[in-house]
């Protein structure tokens, strides 16, 4: 064979390997998750609900007055003659409805019960006051004419609230305020109809729909605001600063003041993550920076790409532990303190990103469904991250000897509960956390490892900015092993007292 020869069939197998390597990207582009959940969004985006949310903050007062726009889609079979929201500071107006566990009250409110509460002032659509009734925690907002099927309104309203001095997802303490479950939320419609749950004081008792936010706050300048979304304007304006906040895609809206908040930042596939802290704890703080850059690393690989630009992890003045919202999560600051809890509970919150943030579920009514899985999904972390021996230890440690421990004294009952049926905190958490990781354990050594991954992917690709339910776990388990596993499972979900655990290798 002459050199020539050689060199044109060189060149020949070059191009094609080219083409072949192009064709390779363009089909795994059309065919990644970032193509799927491309597609997903544009069809969400067309008819889910939009947000605008004009808030002024004084904390002298502990006050915040709001003017709220909210374009709400009738996706509903029928007509619509009321809409319904959430007014959850509204379960902070006595100590009988605050949504702590009596005996955690003392740590809810270390300064004594301090009133907390939302006022709707107006509520307007077309330039026209809308009739409107707060009871508890909902709010009733009757249209002006029936909406039909397919047809959208844009409802306006104003409201008021008073910030307690209290440690949860809603309040303050000496270093931050939380604003958790703070606005006007639309209640979600589905086949049960409006959902008005009210603030339960066990499990994080939300349900919500996928929405587009635009949120400015207007805070005195000597303030830091973190918040879901970006931060796409920030302009001084006299002794105040007004931050233009845009999140997409989301399913609430969370954010955090701190007049001493210090910020860490730093990049991870594309992702900027920021850690918000006070106090002289620099080494902390990194390390909280740390672990949610390898959560948010080790998660994108191993579920399916983060698909938000930020992701900022608080310190905050919460008795609480951690806390998940979309594209923030409030820690207590009293956990960086301890780098063995940090790590869990910031793999813990960042894993909600995907079992809560992207695939979303009734929280009231199915709560094992983020709550397992993403405890499920920490011990992956640590699998992944520091080698199958590290796993098996937290899994021991942080899910196995608490669960039998309950198990002691008590006959734990089914995993899949809703929360009014579980009499208290300690019960929830054994169920609903630690038996639900232990039940997806099982459900792995059954499947595999790998199986049980491919049906968390397509779990999560089905149902990507939506809400899913324990029949479409089901589904995606049955569709990954081509049977039907339906009755194994719910079998396990429904089964009192232990499963058959076969503990981490
Ligand atoms: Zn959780």
């Amino acid at each position: 064979m002459g050199v020539n020869r050689k060199k044109q069939l060189i060149t020949a197998a070059l191009l094609l390997a080219a083409a072949a390597f192009a064709f390779y990207i363009i089909y795994q582009k059309s065919s990644s998750f970032e193509g799927y959940y491309e597609a997903r969004a544009r069809e969400v985006r067309e008819t889910c609900p939009e947000y605008d949310i004009r808030v002024v903050f004084d904390p002298a007062l502990e006050m915040i007055t709001a003017k709220q726009t909210v374009v709400f889609h009738n996706n509903t079979a029928g007509e619509l003659r009321e809409v319904y929201f959430h007014l959850y500071p509204n379960a902070f107006r006595s100590i009988e409805s605050a949504p702590f566990p009596a005996e955690e009250l003392k740590y809810a409110y270390p300064e004594g019960f301090s009133q907390g509460y939302l006022n709707v002032t107006g509520v307007r659509a077309g330039g026209k006051k809308l009739e409107y009734r707060a009871e508890g925690t909902v709010l009733k907002v009757t249209l002006p004419e029936p909406l039909k099927s397919g047809e959208k309104i844009k409802i306006e309203m104003d409201f008021e609230e008073k910030i307690p001095f209290s440690l949860g997802r809603f309040g303050h303490g000496k270093n931050t305020y939380n604003f958790g479950n703070w606005y006007p939320i639309l209640c979600v419609y589905d086949e049960n109809g409006w959902n008005k749950d009210p603030y339960y004081s066990i499990g994080d008792p939300f349900y919500s729909e996928t929405a587009v936010y635009t949120v400015s706050i207007t805070a005195p300048s000597s303030y830091t605001i973190a918040a879901s979304g970006r931060l796409v304007e920030k302009i001084r304006e006299g002794d105040r600063t007004k931050w233009t906040f845009r999140a997409d895609l989301v399913r609430d809206f969370a954010w955090m003041a701190g007049s001493e908040f210090k910020v860490l930042s730093g990049k991870v596939d594309g992702v900027k993550v920021s850690t918000y802290y006070f106090g002289s704890n620099e080494a902390a703080a990194k390390k909280a920076l740390e672990f949610g850059k390898q959560a948010i690393r080790f998660f994108n690989d191993y579920f399916g790409p983060y698909p938000y630009e930020e992701y900022s992890i608080v310190a905050a003045d919460f008795y609480i532990g951690g806390m998940e919202y979309p594209n923030l999560v409030l820690i207590d600051w009293h956990l960086f303190d301890d780098e063995t809890l940090l790590e869990y509970v910031v793999a813990h919150e960042t894993a909600h990103q995907w079992w809560y943030g992207l695939v979303g579920n009734n929280q009231v009514k199915e709560p094992w469904l983020d709550e397992a899985l993403t405890e499920y999904s920490t011990v992956l972390y640590y699998e992944g991250v520091y080698g199958r021996r590290r796993g098996g230890e937290v899994y021991q440690d942080f899910i196995v000897y608490p669960y039998r421990f309950f198990e002691l004294g008590n006959n734990s009952g089914p995993i899949l509960r809703s929360l009014p049926q579980f009499a208290g905190w300690g019960e929830y958490d054994a169920t609903v956390y630690k038996k639900g990781a232990i039940m997806l354990k099982e459900l792995e050594s059954r499947l595999g490892k790998t199986k049980l991954r491919q049906v968390l992917r397509l779990y999560l690709r089905e149902n990507a900015y939506g809400n899913a339910t324990t029949e479409d776990f089901v589904k995606a388990v049955n569709r990954v092993m081509g049977t039907d596993f339906s009755n194994i499972i719910y079998d396990m979900l429904k089964k009192s007292g232990r499963l058959q655990e076969r503990d981490a290798a």
